[in-house]
């Protein structure tokens, strides 16, 4: 486990949808709409003052684990993610399906 990884649990309500998130420690992603936001530069660090929402924008499956691309509308800034199984798989074959990349 990397060390820059800090865990923190933190309940939020999701910008994009409106849904409350029960934070677990090592998401910060909405489950229900998997919009994510942009506060972290190493997972969990809460460095980055950007604060854009981040759109689920791709997916792709590595490693026994489906991945999400996200892209901050703000600052353009693209990360990869990793999939928890309590997200919405429905959005992900809708991103599939919609986007190419
Ligand atoms: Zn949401
Ligand atoms: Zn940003």
């Amino acid at each position: 486990m990397s060390k820059r990884f800090q865990r923190r649990i933190e309940d939020f309500v999701c910008e994009n949808c409106g849904v409350k998130v029960q934070g677990n420690g090592y998401t910060n992603h909405c489950p229900a709409c998997l919009w994510s936001k942009h506060v972290d530069i190493n997972p969990g660090d809460r460095a980055n003052s950007c604060g854009g929402l981040m759109e689920p924008v791709g997916a792709y499956f590595k490693s026994q684990k489906w991945r999400l691309k996200h892209r901050c509308q703000k600052c353009g800034e693209e990360k990869i993610i990793k999939i928890a199984k309590e997200d919405n798989f429905g959005i992900i074959k809708n991103i599939l399906q919609s986007k190419v990349w």
